[in-house]
């Protein structure tokens, strides 16, 4: 089987009741005529925790998924301000982004916190689209391929290769996100052929089944650069997926790498 292309929205802190229902309206009036109705393309939104029961009525029966920003690794408890993976698949979340860089680096999450709360998805049943990413710092004196080893290192050791085909991974370098400097297709695909390397230690065929998605300042005019990318399964768009037609866009240049 091969990974399954995705293409999600990170809303971040953004979105608001009019925003959100004028956004998604504007996708699920245009998306039918872009694919057939079962394409291998699955297209997803997170929004901001609070929407996700706005974001459930407008997109239950459609083709669109809608997934949480972060989750809890607890179940339950004294924990205030946490959500847990229950309450998301309440909500009818599909995926939860874990490890974020804004969540790393702005509320100090660890790798093995973020592999804690990939476990905990998988377990509850959600699919866990984990983050990582280097700084322009390691980049630029060689060392990605460390940092990348140490933040994906705790969660590989969590794995088994009957989990393993279950999540999906998303290469963010610091350095691209929400900064308008993306990674080019030949810097993304290398990369993402190393994080495949690195799932292949778990499982060799899994590691196929694995979708590797880029994000860092991925727009319209930049997303065929990745569609044409063997190891790049697909986008974490933040800012662009605010925008319908660039949202729209960039999942037109993934249908048209399928040719379908
Ligand atoms: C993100 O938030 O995951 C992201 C990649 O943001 P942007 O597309 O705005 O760079």
């Amino acid at each position: 089987m091969l990974a399954r292309k995705l293409i999600i929205g990170n809303w971040k802190l953004n979105g608001s009741l009019n925003a959100n229902r004028d956004l998604l309206k504007g996708l699920l009036d245009a998306i039918p005529h872009i694919q057939p109705r079962l394409s291998a393309i699955e297209w997803v939104v997170c929004p901001p925790a609070v929407y996700l029961s706005q974001v459930q009525e407008l997109l239950s029966g459609s083709e669109m998924q809608w997934g949480a920003q972060d989750l809890s690794n607890e179940q339950k408890g004294a924990y205030t301000g946490e959500i847990s993976a229950h309450m998301l698949l309440e909500f009818g979340c599909r995926y939860a982004l874990v490890g974020h860089s804004e969540r790393r680096s702005k509320f100090t999450e660890s790798s093995a916190l973020i592999a804690s709360k990939a476990i905990t998805a998988l377990e509850a049943g959600l699919t866990p689209v984990i983050c990582v990413g280097e700084s322009l710092a390691d980049r630029e004196s060689g060392n990605t391929w460390n940092v990348l080893s140490e933040q994906l290192d705790p969660l590989l050791a969590l794995l088994n290769p009957g989990t393993m085909n279950r999540i999906v991974i998303a290469y963010e370098p610091l350095w691209a996100i929400g900064t308008g400097r993306n990674a080019d297709g030949v810097t993304a695909q290398e990369t993402h052929a190393f994080i495949r390397n690195k799932l292949a230690q778990v499982d060799l065929a899994c590691a196929a089944e694995v979708s590797i998605l880029y994000g860092g300042s991925v727009k319209a005019a930049n997303a065929s650069e990745y569609a044409a990318q063997s190891d790049v399964d697909g986008v974490l768009v933040g800012g662009a997926s605010l925008v319908i037609s660039e949202f729209l866009e960039i999942g037109k240049a993934f249908q048209a790498s399928l040719g379908e």
